[in-house]
């Protein structure tokens, strides 16, 4: 597949595999690939398969028993298939790894199984891979190509790549300990033993990074050495004599950083003490996010959100996704999928969420036109998004609508003020109330002054408010506007018709929930006015009519009070970009990037070979708009990831795109 001028491959259909169950020589039966004609694993011996080649093969009892790093042992994996290799090293890991060791897995996945066939698999028979098992089937992801991250168990994640394992691992953001080279037999699968997949792997790997693979294929053995990995034969599992092992000692620079050198990530330093600055939905993920990773938190907010009581709000996790799939529409796609995982883990009880779905209605000739657009070249699942006329869009809507509609069946709406609470009381994370004025780069760390004159020290420093991101003297070049929105709110009458989806036209109004509706929100770019305003009420009133007429009359004869001057609501100051994508990431040295990029003015080819430089130990997650359910917990993830020196949970390019210094390497360019 080529690649676009982004470094991004397009978003392509997945194909799921089909999956054939037969009875092997051993007379049980084996999961079986009938497009390969070859078996995923024999249910006889595959678990000790999978432990003689792939664990023995990278000695893995040995490293993970002796593993003191603070960042997590990672291994990488070409074809997931049915876990199974990811579950044994998982059980491995927890029979020898010391407790404060953590384990991070890649898998690669070109036919992922529907969650169906995962659930017949049976290697859940192996009782001690049984709620291992589950915790995979739990989060199973959608087939969508891209990176999703699933949260396994307090010490262990899993990235799985869907997509082909040679252009995933290329777009792999993180570095890689050990290799399992699993895939179909290269006589039956010889697309994926490729010079790119190897070249790939030694690309993503560590000096010392181990590789164990069945096959002792020529074409792989070749492969591997001409990509710098040492081979050698071992003997193999059961009835095959051999299998090949190996290492490889200096893995080449990544190509990729030599046209971008500004992206390149700071040296990773992982903390124990980091500060965040911001305790809404950006800030409290990023919080979480760390405090998973063993690191204390100090989180420190103006406003102590856990004294707000019952706010009654609601968000909606949704997004717009462009007819063209381009850079930030497929950040957003990741997010949405994301979040809605991460919640489902996060709280399984639905006290702060429901799966309610998300209709984006249709109302103007020109957004039905872009809809039947999208609809027509988009590849993704129905299960993620599918188009309805008005009337199927009224069955799931539980009230008539009039428009056709796209329908998110999985997305959701959020309560974000108890999220948030919940987040900031993630273990090891101490809420601060005050407002930091300045932040000062010290020999270790950085000092942080309050404005009631404390000085509070920490190794690293997150900030992650809204527009205020930029009030310090390290981010003061980044663009931001804020963006005041205000919600209203009505509480419901007795027998008030309910709602069953989000339903998102100019505003949003979520299914009610403890008797209130909430609808809106208004969007003044560029004010930031605290004060709630009855036109702003009159406007999103305005606005639900215009979406759901029938619904607002039914309201009214249910004799719910619509007078704007009797609505409540609150009002929230966002943050956004000028391309309206979130920042997320390491903040840049802004004068030390004018100097080492100022070529790039008279010729954008001329490429120095410096590295960006950057405030080290200073990150922002900000910019996450109206639309910070869907961001905000992703770019937690990608930052903690880099602070921790992790695999990335997005593609390279979709990191890059929201790196705080996109804009001001764009403006050096063009010479401003
Ligand atoms: N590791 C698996 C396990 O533990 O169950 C068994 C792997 S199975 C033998 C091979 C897997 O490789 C299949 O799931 C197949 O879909 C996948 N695969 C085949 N070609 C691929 C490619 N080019 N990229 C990524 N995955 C691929």
């Amino acid at each position: 597949m080529t690649a676009a001028p982004d470094g991004l491959p397009p978003l392509a259909a997945l194909e799921t595999a089909r999956l054939d169950w037969q009875r092997d020589d051993t007379g049980e039966e084996a999961p079986r690939s009938a497009a390969f004609d070859d078996v995923y694993f024999s249910r006889h011996d595959g678990r000790a398969e999978t432990e003689h080649v792939f664990l023995g093969g990278n000695r893995l009892p040995q490293r993970f028993a002796d593993w003191q790093a603070r960042r997590p042992f990672v291994i990488g994996e070409t074809g997931f298939g049915t876990g199974l290799n990811m579950l044994v090293a998982w059980a491995c890991f927890d029979a020898h790894a010391p407790a404060q060791a953590r384990l991070h897995l890649v898998s690669t996945e070109k036919f992922p199984l529907s969650r169906e066939d995962l659930a017949s698999a049976r290697w859940a028979s192996w009782a001690d891979l049984a709620h291992r098992a589950e915790a995979l089937l739990a989060q199973w992801p959608e087939p969508v190509a891209g990176v999703h991250r699933l949260w396994l168990d307090p010490r262990v994640t899993l990235d799985l790549h869907f997509g082909d394992a040679a252009e995933r691992l290329a777009l792999l953001d993180g570095r890689v300990d050990a290799w399992f080279l699993d895939g179909f037999a290269p006589a039956k699968n010889p697309q994926m033993w490729q010079p790119e997949l190897f070249a790939a792997m030694a690309a993503r790997s560590r000096p010392g990074t181990t590789f164990a693979t069945f096959t002792c294929a020529g074409v792989v053995k070749r492969g591997l050495a001409a990509a710098g990995f040492a081979w050698r034969k071992v003997p193999g599992f059961g009835r095959k004599r051999e299998m090949l092992a190996g290492d490889i000692t200096s893995p080449p620079e990544d190509p990729r950083r030599t046209r971008a050198p500004w992206f390149t990530p700071p040296a990773a330093r992982p903390p124990r003490h980091v500060a965040v600055i911001g305790a809404g939905i950006a800030g409290a993920s990023v919080a979480a996010a760390l405090s998973r990773r063993g690191i204390e938190v100090t989180l420190i907010d103006r406003f102590d959100r856990a004294t707000l009581g019952e706010t009654h709000l609601q968000g909606a996790l949704y997004v717009k996704l462009a007819v063209e799939t381009n850079l930030q529409s497929r950040v957003y796609l990741a997010g949405l999928l994301h979040s809605r995982r991460w919640l489902a883990w996060l709280d399984p009880d639905q006290r702060l969420w429901r799966p309610s779905g998300v209709l984006q209605l249709a109302l103007s000739e020109k957004e039905q036109a872009r809809q039947a657009r999208f609809l027509a070249g988009h590849p993704l699942p129905e299960s993620v998004v599918r188009g309805l006329d008005a009337e199927a869009a009224s069955a799931v809507a539980g009230v008539r609508v009039t428009a056709p509609a796209l329908d998110y069946p999985n997305a959701a709406w959020v309560r974000p003020l108890e999220l948030c609470v919940r987040l900031a009381a993630s273990p090891g994370v101490r809420f601060r109330q005050g407002e930091v004025r300045a932040l000062q780069a010290e020999d270790d760390g950085w000092a942080l002054t309050l404005a009631d004159g404390e000085r509070l020290a920490a190794d690293q420093v997150v900030v992650a408010g809204a527009s205020e991101a930029a009030a310090f003297a390290q981010t003061a070049g980044l663009p931001l506007q804020p963006v005041r929105g205000q919600v209203s709110q009505l509480a419901l009458p007795e027998g008030a018709p309910a709602l069953e989806r989000v339903v998102c036209a100019g505003g949003y109004v979520p299914p009610a929930a403890d008797g209130v509706l909430n609808f809106g929100a208004t969007f003044g770019p560029g004010e930031t006015d605290p004060t709630e305003r009855e036109a702003d009420h009159a406007a999103n009133l305005a606005e639900l009519a215009r979406g759901l007429p029938d619904f607002v009359a039914v309201l009214r004869a249910a004799g719910a009070d619509l007078a704007p001057e009797r609505l409540t609501g609150r009002v929230g100051v966002r943050a956004a970009s000028p391309d309206k994508s979130p920042y997320a990431g390491p903040v840049p040295d802004a004068e030390a990037w004018r100097e080492d990029y100022a070529v790039l003015a008279k010729d954008a080819t001329r490429v120095p070979d410096v590295s960006g430089r950057h405030h080290a130990g200073l990150w922002i997650s900000s910019a996450h708009g109206s639309r910070g359910l869907a961001s905000a917990p992703l770019c937690a993830e990608l930052i903690a990831s880099r602070i921790c020196d992790e695999p990335l949970p997005l593609e390279q390019p979709l990191a890059d795109h929201l790196h705080p210094g996109r804009r001001l390497i764009r403006d050096i360019i063009q010479g401003k």
